[in-house]
């Protein structure tokens, strides 16, 4: 019998990341078996617990749920206890156990992937949600220079940024005359078609617009090509996150290169 994990969230239905860990498992031997949960917005715990009751070992944790994921858990690695986000739960070693690695997965594909430098970067990071969270500290550790969060409610950004040494917190309007090397859309308008009110005059020369959202151009993608950015989508991060869940689970780091082109690919 496969060891059992699965994706958790509302929606998931379009979620690639059971393809992504089907290749990784063939690629490395491991034996398991990849699904698809869509819990209730009201029923995660319930969900959750019904999953480790049949066996399962595993869940990666997507939208709206890595803040109640969070508190699910009975402990949790520094780094998940940093953002106060858990996309990755662990179900076989006693009580739950919870870990993040949205922020390795997107440093990852920004320094290997897309072979960016962030030590010295000025970067603004748009959202304040899960994914957010996940991802502020350890791009704080890649060493920019400046790190500015806006988000459309600003208390929820000015919180995030009290929690990291030396990161600024601010709405849309306050960025006018402010410039950066690396734009990273961690909110959601993308799926909805919609875009935060940037002001223009935002990205500096050879700056990098980083959608994290993947499947489609959206508002803000199109918007940073218009400028002259160079533009990514958040593909590499959904497989970057993926390898380390991978290797929390199985003890094992998957490659990545060719899952990604795969994917791309298609
Ligand atoms: P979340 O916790 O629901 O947070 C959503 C964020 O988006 C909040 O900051 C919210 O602002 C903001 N927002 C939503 N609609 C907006 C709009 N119309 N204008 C301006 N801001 C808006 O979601 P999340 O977990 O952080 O996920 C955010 C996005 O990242 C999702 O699209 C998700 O799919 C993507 N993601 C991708 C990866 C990857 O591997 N590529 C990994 C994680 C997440 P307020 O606080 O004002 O509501």
């Amino acid at each position: 019998m496969p060891d059992r994990y699965a994706v958790i969230g509302n929606p998931v239905t379009h979620s690639k990341s059971p393809w992504i860990h089907a290749q990784f498992a063939r690629a490395t031997g491991e034996d398991i078996e990849y699904g698809r949960i869509e819990a209730p917005v009201d029923g995660f715990a319930r969900a959750v617990e019904a999953f480790r009751a049949q066996g399962g070992r595993g869940l990666n944790v997507t939208l709206p749920f890595k803040g109640e994921a969070f508190r699910l858990c009975a402990a949790t690695s520094d780094r998940a206890a940093a953002a106060q986000a858990v996309n990755t739960l662990v179900l076989d070693r006693g009580r739950p156990w919870g870990d993040n690695t949205d922020g390795v997965g997107l440093v990852r594909d920004l320094a290997v992937n897309l072979g960016r430098k962030l030590a010295g970067a000025h970067i603004l990071l748009m959202g304040a949600g899960g994914a957010a969270q996940g991802v502020i500290g350890p791009l704080a550790q890649a060493g920019a220079a400046a790190i500015v969060i806006a988000n459309r409610t600003v208390p929820r950004a000015q919180a995030l940024a009290a929690r990291v040494p030396r990161v600024k917190a601010c709405g849309y309007e306050a960025l006018a005359g402010r410039s950066f090397d690396l734009v990273v859309n961690a909110t959601s308008a993308g799926l909805a078609g919609e875009l935060p009110p940037l002001p223009a005059g935002l990205f500096r020369p050879g700056a990098l617009a980083y959608e994290m959202v993947y499947g489609h151009v959206t508002p803000f993608m199109a918007m940073a090509r218009a400028a002259g950015a160079q533009v990514s989508d958040g593909l590499g991060m959904l497989v970057e996150q993926a390898a380390e869940s991978f290797l929390v689970w199985r003890g094992v780091r998957p490659q990545t290169a060719s899952v990604l082109a795969a994917l791309r690919a298609s």
